[in-house]
């Protein structure tokens, strides 16, 4: 059946036609794009949410593919039923079969018609194009339901908090969803960065446009195909395995470490002192009156005790963030 080993066949370049469908006694399984499969059972009541689950869009986060890639299989042998709308999203196909985050632009930068700044891109351009008019279809099929993405991936970099989710900038007017918190702990996830304002990756397009409770989900370390510590993702799998299923789970009320973006680092000229060694492991905490960052236009000092960085880069271009500041904070204050 072609969707039993759906990764082997995208590494072998063996994807099966598009519009292939298979019919099982309760869902149907389509192939709607290339490396695209949609779930669809039987009966869909107004109270199924909609879920999206995509991996990959890092092509070498290989832990989260083969999650998704085990989770269809499964799905395929009838070994789970599922109960609500999943669209499955394997992202970046042939960095996927390179091994590779990207090939010649970060995927993650190009959603809400980003990839349209992109006109010599002749990879990741094309195929976020592809993947937004996916996402759009599937949902706008669902218009009245409550819609769900998780966008996993794994981190090169350390982390202080090995699993952290990125909560995408909500308008105003949206509010936050604290059971989404709770399923973050019960993922084991320990922390969640609460971006402040738009970005260009998946999830915040997911999130915008669709209205979606829509995540960046970083799992834990990127390794290499078969050589993940699948135990350390244990938690999120159940959970997202136990979410389509309607499965029983014993769900996690406390809530993980929230953190908000106190502070941009900006390099404002070529001599920037960036004072965070780019492998900085996210979350780290300074101290008071440590200065990270100072060029002729600014200098930041930390202003209060345990003041956290994220994404340190010191080597970026003029005009472009270098890190983020950190607080952590309470759920009422955000
Ligand atoms: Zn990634």
């Amino acid at each position: 059946m072609s969707f039993t080993n759906y990764l082997a066949l995208i590494l072998n370049n063996q994807l099966p036609l598009i519009g292939d469908i298979t019919h099982l006694s309760n869902v149907t399984i389509s192939h709607v794009a290339e490396g695209i499969v949609e779930i669809t059972p039987r009966d869909v009541s107004t109270e199924s949410s909609t879920y999206i689950y995509s991996c990959g869009i890092h092509g070498n986060e290989t832990a989260p593919i083969e999650i998704v890639n085990d989770l269809l299989s499964d799905i395929v042998a009838g070994r789970i039923q599922v109960h609500h709308p999943l669209l499955i999203i394997f992202g970046h196909l042939s960095a996927m079969r390179k091994s590779t985050r990207f090939i010649q632009d970060n995927l993650n930068r190009m959603f809400s018609d980003e990839f349209s700044n992109y006109p010599e891109n002749d990879i990741e351009a094309p195929r976020a194009k592809l993947i937004q008019k996916e996402i759009t279809r599937f949902f706008n099929q669902y218009s009245n339901h409550h819609k769900v993405h998780y966008d996993l991936h794994t981190a090169i970099r350390p982390s202080v908090y090995r699993r952290f989710a990125v909560y995408p900038y909500l308008k105003p007017g949206r509010n936050i969803s604290k059971r989404q918190l709770q399923l973050f702990s019960t993922m084991g996830i320990e922390a969640v960065l609460f971006m402040h304002k738009s970005a260009t990756t998946l999830s915040f397009y997911s999130s915008d446009v669709h209205g979606a409770d829509a995540f960046t989900l970083e799992l834990g370390k990127v390794e290499k195909f078969g050589e993940n510590r699948r135990d350390d993702f244990s938690k999120a799998e159940g959970v997202l395995r136990a979410l389509i299923s309607n499965t029983k789970f014993a769900f996690d009320e406390k809530l993980p470490v929230l953190c908000q973006v106190k502070k941009e680092l900006i390099r404002h000229d070529e001599n920037y002192q960036f004072n965070i060694s780019d492998d900085t492991a996210n979350f780290t905490e300074y101290r008071r009156g440590d200065v990270l960052a100072s060029d002729s236009v600014e200098t930041y000092t930390v202003q209060e005790d345990g003041e956290m960085i994220a994404f340190p880069n010191g080597k970026v271009k003029v005009g472009q963030r270098s890190g983020l500041i950190l607080s952590s904070t309470k759920l009422e204050n955000l």
